[in-house]
């Protein structure tokens, strides 16, 4: 009973992961209908299930929309791991002040983005028109918020089946699950 099982809202979104003695407790009480069962099986006294591995809830759950935090991670993750400047792909990235902070600019999200080593040592405390560099795009709060955590998210992208109903950074999502699979068959060789 280890493995997690995605739970979306009536509406397909995404609320939680939840381990499968919960999952099945709500299939049980007929809250959720199973959406995608895995291969596992899963015995009672009288019967025989598949385990489920994404359910949806029957009635639709309200809930208050969660405050973004701005955070390094969670600009990586609105740029996409991308550099903004020279869209320069990588897990090694850090996070740079469009306008440079002696000349007042501000910890923002529109202010902050994503951006390579290299770029970061070429820019400094400099201002784009100084250095050159132009935006990949404007940096923005991002509109949607996801419900479950990003550390979640990111691991529910491991999985195939989830993947679909994962839409937020979706090209993040799946550059990861990519990259991680790239990677395990490189730790293999
Ligand atoms: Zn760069």
């Amino acid at each position: 009973m280890g493995q997690e099982v995605l739970v979306l809202n009536s509406d397909y979104e995404p609320l939680n992961i939840c381990n499968m003695r919960r999952a099945v407790l709500l299939v049980f009480l007929g809250k959720v209908d199973v959406l995608h069962e895995d291969g596992a099986l899963l015995r009672t006294v009288r019967n025989e299930y598949h385990s489920p591995s994404v359910v949806r809830l029957k009635s639709h759950i309200k809930r208050p929309r969660p405050k973004l935090k701005l955070s390094r991670r969670s600009i990586f993750a609105r740029d996409n791991y991308t550099c903004q400047y020279c869209g320069y792909r990588s897990n090694d990235l850090t996070v740079d002040h469009i306008v440079p902070k002696r000349l007042g600019g501000e910890t923002s999200w529109d202010n902050l983005v994503c951006c390579c080593k290299k770029c970061n040592c070429q820019k400094g405390d400099k201002t784009l028109s100084q250095v050159g560099f132009t935006l990949e795009r404007e940096p923005r709060r991002p509109k949607y918020v996801p419900f479950i955590s990003l550390t979640k998210f990111i691991s529910g992208a491991r999985n195939e089946v989830w993947r679909d109903y994962l839409p937020v950074f979706d090209g993040f999502a799946r550059r990861h699950a990519t990259e991680d699979a790239e990677a395990a068959v490189a730790a293999r060789r």
